[in-house]
């Protein structure tokens, strides 16, 4: 169930759930700022201007949920994907970030998830066909 305090996190998230958060900034183009503590999504998206898609600047984290289309059982098959074939940072350190005690992505596949994290964008941009691969629920982990 979503609302147990247990409940494993996605860390691309829609900043609409009630409980979603600020992961980061999308300070450029080639990473991530995480955030030191999570601030709701709801008062972030308010600060922005109406013209600017939330998810292009900044990063939500939320539940991970039972119907999300990138669940195969009781696993992400999105970051299964990402770990195999998404581009890692240089960078050997991981990010500090908040989310990791209670990440799915970091429970599932540790830190290959997280040398990954940073270069993951909610909206991935359609002339992006790696990423378009990995994002798409109906390509296998084996098609990517
Ligand atoms: S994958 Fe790693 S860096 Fe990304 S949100 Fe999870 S714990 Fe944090």
């Amino acid at each position: 169930m979503d609302d147990q305090e247990n409940v494993a996190w996605c860390p691309s998230a829609k900043p609409d759930r009630p409980e979603a958060v600020v992961l980061g900034i999308h300070a450029d183009s080639d990473g991530l700022t995480y955030l030191d503590t999570p601030v709701p999504a709801a008062e972030a998206v308010a600060l922005l201007p109406p013209d600017v898609i939330p998810t292009r600047v900044l990063r939500f984290a939320g539940h991970c949920y039972a119907s999300c289309h990138q669940r195969i059982g009781d696993s992400c098959g999105l970051v299964t994907k990402t770990a195999l074939h998404a581009p890692a940072v240089e960078d050997s350190s991981l990010p500090r970030c908040h989310l990791r005690p209670r990440c799915k992505w970091w429970q599932q596949t540790g830190a290959d998830a997280c040398r990954r994290c940073p270069l993951v964008v909610h909206d991935v941009r359609v002339d992006d066909e790696l990423s378009m691969r990995i994002a798409n629920p109906n390509v296998a982990a084996d098609q990517v």
